[in-house]
């Protein structure tokens, strides 16, 4: 447990929270600027900073339970669908440097836009992409 670090002192009980579920390596807990009614962020006990740092093991573990989580909530809130997000680094969004999963219920006409904007690209700038990433 980082002392600096909010959602270490939140995920150990150190800060209390709107909890929705807790075991033995996650808590997952209601988000205090929520998009949508329901909005919760599952946070690994453990201190990593991002997914870069994230132990394998806690990586298997964490979209077993946002699926789990996802379709109790749904059942709960009668939402209409999810958005998993995770953002890393502060270019893509990312405000508390602990790993965290954003779970999003989303409602028909919630007004939210959680979605990027496509742009163009031509066949030959993929391949480019392609080939420097593989
Ligand atoms: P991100 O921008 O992906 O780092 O997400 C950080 C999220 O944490 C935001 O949605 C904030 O509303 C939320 N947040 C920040 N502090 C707290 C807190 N003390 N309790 C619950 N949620 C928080
Ligand atoms: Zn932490």
């Amino acid at each position: 447990m980082l002392d600096s670090c909010i959602f270490c002192k939140i995920a150990n009980g150190a800060i209390p929270s709107k909890t929705i579920y807790e075991d033995e390596d996650f808590r997952v807990i209601l988000d205090l600027g929520p998009a949508t009614k329901g909005h919760a962020l599952i946070l690994p006990k453990e201190h990593s900073a991002n997914l870069y740092e994230l132990p394998d093991e806690t990586a298997s573990k964490v979209m077993v339970l946002a699926k789990k989580m996802a379709t109790k909530m749904t059942e709960k809130l009668s939402c209409d669908g999810f958005n998993i997000v995770q953002n890393n680094g502060e270019v893509a969004g990312q405000t508390v440097m602990h790993y965290h999963l954003h779970l999003i219920p989303r409602y028909q006409d919630d007004g939210q836009k959680i979605l990027w904007k496509p742009t163009e690209v031509s066949q030959e700038e993929l391949e480019q992409v392609k080939n420097s990433i593989i």
